[in-house]
């Protein structure tokens, strides 16, 4: 990795830090020094070593946290066959599509699927790669951050039971679960970082409680609080998520959950639309987190997960884009902008307002990846930080730019992850983006052939 610059970002019109006091200071600079925000304040002079980023016509905010994406399947969107269809439907048209995919398409659709979240002002995303067909293996899509530049959680999904077992995927997507363990070990002591500051971190992520045992669920956990790495799966997406729940196991998914050991601060659960109001208490009382989709649960019609009522009890609440196939876009921003419009829709205007949205997208994502070191603009947090143009036509007229979410760009202008700069006048800096897209289109082509 390049040795990392100083850089002076300079008079932005605000700077929204996200920090303990949610504090937003007009005109301030921030200092950038070895991947960490070194000094923040009003008429700071440049240092002779650092880049100078003015900032005028700019709202600073801590990069975006994304909790939970497929990236793979940034190469099956809009498939036909699954435009329109509900959950577990739409898994039965592309899982043989998925069943054909290699490393190579596992590389690439991951670097299309990071580069268009730094662009949209995210620095750091955790990933749920579940299949491995035809030799792809999670390290593929590691090299694709590390290209990048983007700060990666990814996670060793898994699916064990196949339709011959009652299950939902095909058989020939499925692993034996002791392969999946030891390949989740093997990740772990290759690539996991524990550290402050950390580039890279594994977590341990069965599917979903209807394409795994309860034998892996227990068994994934237990290995995780051995490793000391973080939990994740899919749970209580809708209501065909429910009465699987109820028929197989008997019991509500946050019962499911807890019986397993998948309740805790080193677990969090993607879409969790239908908690009722004692999963909600569990989760609040046991700090387990919830990556929030707002526009997959729409796409999917799954409905509006209880997100008021969530920050509310106090529980860990981040967002996420979900996979590219069922959104299907990967931009983080228009997900927080549609997260606070979706609150709306169910509880009023006044459910959840563009900082609050905000603010989940930042340091609550960051709170739910355990990571005390992201998500605010503070000293000593590490330096990733989205700059926005506000004097474009999206902002013009704004009263309160700050409220970005409202009248907004979709596109950050500047992005720094662990004080590098991978986003530049809106355009990729670290990788060839043309080259990539060229190269996704070729394969999607391929596939849909
Ligand atoms: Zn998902």
């Amino acid at each position: 990795m390049a040795e990392t610059k100083s850089y002076l970002i300079k008079s932005a019109q605000v700077v929204l830090t996200m920090d303990d006091d949610r504090r937003e200071l007009a005109a301030h600079d921030v200092r950038i020094k070895n991947g960490v925000i070194s000094e923040i304040g009003l008429g700071l002079i440049a240092e002779s070593d650092e880049e100078v980023v003015a900032a005028r016509g700019c709202v600073v905010t801590p990069g975006l946290v994304n909790t939970h994406h497929h990236l793979y399947q940034t190469l099956t969107r809009a498939v036909p066959g699954g435009q329109d269809a509900l959950l577990f439907g739409w898994l039965k048209t592309l899982y043989p599509i998925w069943a054909r995919f290699g490393p190579e398409e596992m590389y690439v659709s991951a670097q299309v699927g990071l580069a268009e979240l730094a662009l949209s002002g995210c620095t750091l995303t955790s990933d749920h790669l579940y299949l491995y067909p035809n030799g792809s293996r999670l390290d593929d899509t590691i090299a694709a951050a590390q290209s990048v530049g983007m700060r990666f959680h990814p996670t060793r999904g898994a699916m064990s039971i196949g339709e011959s077992d009652g299950g939902l995927p095909p058989d020939g997507l499925v692993e034996r679960e002791a392969d999946i363990l030891n390949d989740a070990i093997r990740l772990i002591d290759t690539h996991h970082d524990p550290s402050e500051g950390s580039m890279v971190r594994v977590g341990v992520a069965p599917c979903s409680p209807f394409s795994v045992s309860r034998d892996l669920m227990r068994d994934a956990a237990l290995l995780a609080r051995d490793k000391r790495v973080m939990l994740h799966t899919h749970l209580a997406e809708n209501e065909e998520d429910i009465a699987y729940s109820l028929a197989n196991f008997g019991c509500r998914p946050g019962q499911y959950a807890e019986e397993l050991g998948w309740v805790g601060e080193d677990v969090w659960h993607a879409h969790c639309v239908k908690l009722d109001d004692s999963e909600i208490a569990l989760f609040a009382r046991t700090k387990t987190g919830v990556a929030h989709c707002p526009c997959s649960n729409c796409r999917l019609g799954s409905g509006i997960a209880p997100i008021r009522p969530m920050r509310d009890a106090g529980v860990n609440v981040g967002l996420g884009v979900d996979g590219s196939a069922s959104n299907d876009a990967g931009n983080l921003v228009l997900e927080a902008r549609q997260a606070m419009l979706l609150q709306r829709v169910a509880r009023g205007a006044d459910a959840m307002s563009a900082r609050e949205a905000l603010e989940i997208a930042t340091r609550g994502g960051a709170q739910v990846l355990g990571r005390a070191d992201c998500g605010q603009i503070a000293v000593g947090m590490r330096a990733d930080i989205a700059i926005w143009d506000v004097s474009g036509i999206e902002s013009a007229g704004s009263w309160d730019p700050a409220a970005l979410l409202l009248a907004g760009p979709t596109v950050v202008r500047d992005l720094f992850v662990e004080g590098r700069q991978i986003v530049r006048a809106g355009q990729i800096t670290s990788i060839d983006l043309g080259a990539a897209i060229a190269r996704q289109n070729r394969m999607a082509q391929v596939l849909a052939s």
